[in-house]
């Protein structure tokens, strides 16, 4: 009998065993150096090491990560899955693994933006070709290149949650030669999961929902078994590896995955709505909105939204969008999002698209809306809304 996701998530992991009954979760095994019975025994685990998960030393990871591996691979649906001690570790493990020099990789110009500047900066000093395609993926075909290795997919797409049509993208980056990497942190593997729709790779900053109580940093990767070899070899070479401590809270935090999902959801979706109503408001991004130009294939190929939302406001008074964040009293001001609280961040499109062109348009407000009771949060937003009206009342007097 297979079981459905929520119902493994809640199972997965129990790889550790001792003697007698055993623990529900994994436990926090702390180690640096591992003993073994005798030195024909650690010659034979280091012969085995690289092809199999064995435990031989803390830098190749300890029973706690390995437990979690697990759990990520059940997520991601994929062969098998390293950690990495952050989301953006994990995006450049990932591209440093399959890209060399003289070799050329493509991004969205939807991508997260430190990735953006990593394409931007150190790939490009190493003499890696980086180039960014339309976040739809309309592009695609007069970007590849000969020397195209990877096609890097974030879906939806930062900030403003763009869809690409994933498998036939694949398909053309396959058909090229070239191997496709998604990040998969919007999905949280729930919502989304690349590899069942043509990825080779997924990866995923567990620093978001899987941890989802904004305490702990953390990436993931996950392959397919035809190219699990470069990337496993790429995390021992450089050494990558996370805690005990870290790898026990993201198991902890992904077993109330599809419950915690499930509630931003239904927020996010309710303030997502009231916004649209909102006369201060011009665009509410979310790809679960029925308008969104992205709606046709999140309904094909999501299962769900999370608590992202971003929208612009129609006031053209350059200080509004910032006063209205700065308005806020229950929304925290800060980066990232993906845990239990709500917060909200201006983003500036035009630093984080290059293809698009964002410049007759204002600053993006990016929520993430938490758990807090949803009536709350709307308050919250209205006193903002009273708050730049009457900024704009004062302007439009001077
Ligand atoms: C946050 C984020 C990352 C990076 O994760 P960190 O753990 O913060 O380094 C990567 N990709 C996306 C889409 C993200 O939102």
């Amino acid at each position: 009998m297979t079981y459905s996701l929520p119902t493994r998530l809640a199972h997965a992991g129990r790889t550790v065993t001792v003697p007698g009954g055993q623990p529900v979760n994994p436990p926090v095994v702390r180690a640096s150096t591992v003993l073994f019975d005798s030195v024909a025994q650690q010659r034979e685990a280091r012969a085995r090491r690289d092809t199999e998960r064995l435990f031989t030393y803390g830098a190749r990871g300890n029973p706690t990560s390995f437990a979690l591996e697990d759990t990520v691979t059940t997520l991601e649906g994929g062969y098998r899955t390293r950690l990495f001690p952050s989301g953006l570790a994990a995006a450049a493990m990932t591209i440093l693994a399959y890209v060399r020099p003289g070799q050329h990789v493509l991004l969205p110009d939807c991508v997260y933006e430190p990735v953006r500047n990593l394409a931007d900066g150190f790939l490009r000093q190493q003499g890696i070709a980086t180039d960014f395609y339309a976040a739809d993926g309309s592009d695609l075909d007069a970007k590849l290149r000969p020397e195209t290795r990877l096609v890097y997919v974030e879906a939806p797409g930062s900030l403003t949650y763009e869809m690409c049509d994933l498998p036939a993208l694949a398909a053309r980056a396959h058909a090229h030669g070239a191997l496709v990497a998604a990040d998969n942190t919007w999905g949280s593997g729930m919502l989304y999961r690349p590899l069942a729709l043509g990825a080779d790779i997924s990866l995923m900053a567990a620093t978001k929902y899987l941890g989802g109580h904004s305490d702990v940093m953390m990436g993931t990767v996950c392959t397919t078994e035809a190219v699990w070899q470069p990337l496993t070899a790429m995390a021992d070479a450089f050494g990558m590896c996370v805690s005990p401590d870290d790898a026990y809270l993201v198991q902890r935090g992904i077993r109330s995955l599809g419950a915690r999902l499930a509630q931003h959801e239904a927020s996010a979706l309710t303030i997502a709505h009231w916004l649209l109503t909102h006369p201060e408001v011009a665009d509410v991004f979310c790809p679960a909105l029925p308008h969104d130009p992205n709606h046709a294939l999140w309904q094909r190929d999501c299962h769900g939204t999370n608590g992202l939302l971003s929208f612009t406001l129609r006031s053209r008074a350059p200080v509004a969008p910032e006063h209205f964040v700065d308005c806020l009293r229950l929304f925290g001001i800060g980066a990232s999002w993906g845990g239990f609280e709500s917060l909200a961040m201006l983003a500036d499109m035009r630093r984080a698209r290059s293809v698009t062109d964002w410049s007759s348009r204002c600053a993006v407000v990016r929520l993430h809306i938490g758990l807090e009771a949803v009536t709350d949060l709307i308050s919250d937003l209205t006193q903002a809304f009273v708050a730049i009206s009457q900024i704009e009342a004062v302007e439009t007097h001077s």
